[in-house]
């Protein structure tokens, strides 16, 4: 394939990516950012991937990770690379199988003096911070960051039983998301130094998802909203490690009619039913409708959605009303 060619981004071939928490059934809004990310992907000649993410031990089960490939088969989701059995070269393609890549990323980041021990308990952090904006995020005050000239690197038995964060210092990210439009973010002033690796030893998403973007080659990341701001944290990792940036489009959530975002109490929406209530065409059809990627509602398959799909010039930027699904 040459250059010029859509499916390369620069001097490198598109590729997409799907990267679910399998921490229960998918719901109406991952199935939308699976698609959207497909179609995406797909459009431009690329590769689609699947990255189960993991991490969290407690929430994760490797039930609903089955379930999730079911699901994404059922609605003609095909991924090119990834997945529960390893498809590709890349692999593991399963986070919970990538510690040991994770912690050569930390070990870098140390080793410029970046990093350091933790031993702030979550408690005594939301208690001394300001808590920020309606999700809940905390900017950290900075307690344990060392003063100048006594940080890092530290050696690796200083982070037991502590949690490794990152300092941010003044540091400003800017970048476009193709949907939001120019973002600028003063990291000091949206999250604070932020943790790289939990006080008990499981790996944060944030480091996470950035050594596996880059490593398995990821140029473009559709995901919903609320991860809008995470992205700034994510660009400042990638530039420290030297890493190519991806292109982002985040996507608008999906709410009801009274302007709330969708939640398990909305009945209906997660996969076990909507596979009860609807065929694969049906709901790609309606989901299509919603997301403004066809005139009406009408039952169509991923791969003829396809055909007609364009991200187009208008952007969205308000919550979309998942009507229609709700029962
Ligand atoms: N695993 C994350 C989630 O399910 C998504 C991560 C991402 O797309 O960057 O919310």
């Amino acid at each position: 394939m040459n250059k010029d060619d859509m499916a390369f981004v620069g001097e490198r071939r598109c590729k997409g990516r799907f990267a679910p928490s399998p921490s229960g059934r998918m719901h109406l809004g991952n199935i939308y950012t699976a698609l959207a990310s497909w179609l995406s992907a797909k459009k431009a000649g690329g590769e689609w991937l699947l990255r189960i993410e993991d991490l969290d031990p407690q929430r994760s089960k490797e039930e609903y990770a089955h379930l999730i490939e079911d699901d994404l088969q059922w609605l003609g989701l095909e991924w090119d690379e990834g997945g529960l059995d390893d498809r590709g070269e890349l692999g593991p393609y399963t986070q919970s199988r990538r510690g040991d890549i994770y912690r050569d990323c930390l070990l870098r980041l140390n080793e410029m003096g970046l990093v350091y021990p933790c031993g702030c308990r979550r408690r005594d952090i939301m208690a001394s911070s300001a808590p920020h904006q309606s999700d809940g995020r905390v900017i950290y005050s900075g307690h344990c960051r060392p003063a100048p000239g006594e940080g890092g690197p530290f050696a690796a038995d200083v982070f037991d039983g502590r949690a490794a964060r990152l300092v941010v210092g003044d540091n400003v990210v800017e970048f476009t998301d193709a949907n939001y439009g120019a973002q600028r973010v003063r990291l000091a002033e949206e999250c604070g130094d932020f943790v790289l690796r939990r006080a008990d030893g499981a790996w944060a998403y944030q480091l996470a998802v950035v050594t596996d973007d880059a490593l398995m080659g990821v140029t473009e990341v559709v995901r919903g909203e609320d991860l809008l701001l995470s992205t700034a944290q994510q660009i400042y990792i990638y530039r420290l490690m030297g890493w190519e940036v991806p292109a982002y489009r985040h996507l608008p959530l999906i709410g009801n009619r009274e302007g709330q975002r969708l939640s398990k109490r909305d009945r209906g929406l997660d996969m076990e039913q909507l596979r009860q209530r609807f065929t694969a065409e049906q709901l790609i059809g309606r989901i299509a409708y919603m997301a403004g990627w066809q005139p009406t509602a009408d039952a169509v398959s991923a791969k003829e959605l396809l055909l007609t799909f364009s991200w187009g010039d208008v952007s969205m930027r308000r919550m979309i009303i998942g009507e229609g699904f709700a029962e």
